[in-house]
């Protein structure tokens, strides 16, 4: 199944291709969901999708209408709080090394549901239901340089994007990307913020 060739686009097209459809879907000018049967024909010889995009499950959030992007160019794997678990390392793993997507994406969202929730249980001693206690666990790391005197606002704001860098800091502490970076390899790993308000997705530096 595993592509023997790199794949053929850069890390900074995929990059550029995801910010001009980013820039359709917020003026109004999105391609998607049109699909043609010929698109579809293409689609049942493989999957060559140029981007990776670890999101949240939020319904407002989908990675393919943000992006303006069509069936078989993302890779996408959405849970809440885009945190990281087996699982998604698993998805992960697979995507560099079967897909070989150049581009990776940790993208969270303003107004996270699971990231709130995760500030109440370290800042307001909040308890959650067992297993979305356990889903919780892997947003505190992240939330230890927030600012507990900030208002509610600014303070979710500043949590979602430092959970964005605490996954995104963790992905680089795997063997795979400190390979791949060892190696000069041209993949890349960024964080991103979709804002709810404008549509917008800002890249993180
Ligand atoms: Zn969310």
């Amino acid at each position: 199944m595993a592509n023997k060739q790199p794949h053929p686009w850069t890390a900074e097209q995929a990059l550029e291709r995801l910010k001009e459809g980013n820039a359709r879907f917020v003026n109004g000018e999105a391609h998607f969901p049109t699909v043609q049967k010929e698109v579809l024909a293409d689609l049942t010889q493989g999957q060559q999708p140029y981007a990776t995009i670890l999101g949240c499950s939020d319904s407002r959030v989908p990675p393919e209408v943000i992006f303006d992007a069509h069936l078989g160019e993302l890779f996408v794997i959405r849970v809440a709080g885009n945190v990281l678990g087996n699982s998604i390392l698993g998805t992960l793993q697979y995507a560099g090394s079967h897909l070989k997507t150049p581009l990776f994406v940790v993208m969270g969202h303003e107004g996270c549901g699971a990231v709130q929730a995760a500030l109440a249980s370290r800042f307001e001693g909040a308890s959650h239901k067992s297993r979305i206690e356990v889903l919780l666990e892997n947003i505190l790391p992240a939330l230890d340089g927030v600012d507990p005197g900030l208002a509610p606002g600014p303070m979710l704001s500043s949590a979602v994007e430092a959970n964005v860098r605490w996954t995104v800091r963790q992905l680089r502490e795997t063997p795979e990307v400190k390979a791949a970076v060892a190696g000069g390899t041209r993949m890349q790993l960024v964080g991103a913020i979709y804002e709810l308000e404008t549509g917008r997705v800002r890249f993180l530096d």
